[in-house]
């Protein structure tokens, strides 16, 4: 089973309220933008304007953008208990 086929069977309690913050006003200065291409759950994109827009809702909580971003532009939490992702293949 590939990564996509096992992330794709997971299944989500999305709280309305996003549980990472992202500063956008340090994402435009931002030069390398890794979370676009480190997020597995692919959260962050780049917009036409050239913005970076975050979406919470398939979030694995794995950590990684709280790591590379090198500007502190992330606020990281874990989601309100019972919300969130559940793993089913661990
Ligand atoms: Fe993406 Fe992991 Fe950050 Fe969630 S915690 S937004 S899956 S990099």
């Amino acid at each position: 089973m590939s990564f996509d086929e096992k992330v794709r069977v997971n299944a989500y309690l999305v709280h309305p309220t996003p549980h990472i913050e992202v500063d956008t006003a340090k994402c435009r200065t931002c030069k390398t933008r890794p979370c676009l291409r480190l997020c597995p759950a692919g959260c962050y994109r780049e917009l036409p304007s050239g913005e970076v827009a975050f979406y919470h809702d398939a979030c694995l909580e794995c950590g990684t953008c709280r790591i590379i971003c090198t500007l502190g532009a992330v606020r990281w939490s874990y989601p309100e208990a019972g919300f969130g992702i559940w793993y089913r293949f661990g």
